[in-house]
C-alpha cells in the first residue's frame, strides 16, 4: 500500500479534540459541503500535503504523553484505507481513537460492503462524532461537536449491541 496520506494539517498536542492530550490529524478532502463549514480549505482532494504514515506513527511512539489520537477533517472516511492502517497501528500502542465524519453512522454501516475500508476503520476507532455540521443547530456550548444534530457515538458498544449507543462524555 502507498504509505502516504493526504492531510490539511495536524496538531501535535490538543486538549479540545477529545479527552486528554491528543495528536490530531486533519484529513484533506471532503464532499459534504456543510453550510458554515469552518474548514473549507480542507475540501479539495488535491490540496494539503502528503505525509508518510509510518513517520507520523513513529513520532507518536516517541511521545508517551500522547494517549489519544483524533482523526478530523475534511472527512477521514474519504481516505478510509489510510486511516484504517493508522488506526490499526495505533491500537497496537493502546492509543484511544476518536474520529469525526460528515457521514451518519447508519450510512457507514449500510455501505460497508461497497466501501470496503469503512467497516475496517469503524472497527478500529473508539468514538465517532458523526453527521454534517448544521449551522442552524450550532452552539459554542457543545462539547466536542459543532452542532447538536451530531452524535458522539461509542463505536465498540454500538457494533457489539447492533444499536446506536452514545458515548458518555462526562
Ligand atoms: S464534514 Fe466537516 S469539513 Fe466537511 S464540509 Fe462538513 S464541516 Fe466542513
Amino acid at each position: 500500500m502507498d504509505k502516504n496520506i493526504r492531510l490539511s494539517g495536524l496538531i501535535h498536542e490538543s486538549l479540545v479534540n477529545g479527552p486528554g492530550i491528543r495528536r490530531v490529524f486533519f484529513s484533506q478532502g471532503c464532499k459534504h459541503n456543510c453550510h458554515g463549514c469552518f474548514n473549507v480549505e480542507t475540501h479539495s482532494f488535491n490540496g494539503g500535503n502528503l505525509f508518510n504514515m509510518d513517520e507520523l506513527l513513529s513520532d507518536i511512539k516517541e511521545n508517551p504523553m500522547i494517549k489519544g489520537v483524533t482523526f478530523s477533517g475534511g472527512d477521514p472516511f474519504e481516505q478510509s484505507d489510510k486511516f484504517s492502517y493508522m488506526a490499526k497501528e495505533l491500537k497496537k500502542l493502546n492509543i484511544n481513537i476518536w474520529c469525526y465524519t460528515g457521514y451518519r453512522f447508519e450510512n457507514l454501516i449500510d455501505d460497508e460492503k461497497e466501501k470496503c475500508h469503512w467497516g475496517e476503520l469503524l472497527r478500529n476507532i473508539d468514538v465517532l462524532i458523526d453527521g454534517k455540521f448544521d449551522e442552524n443547530r450550532a452552539s459554542e456550548d457543545l462539547k466536542y461537536r459543532g452542532s447538536d444534530n451530531q452524535r458522539i457515538i461509542d463505536v465498540k458498544k454500538s457494533l457489539e449491541k447492533k444499536e446506536l449507543i452514545l458515548f458518555d462524555i462526562e
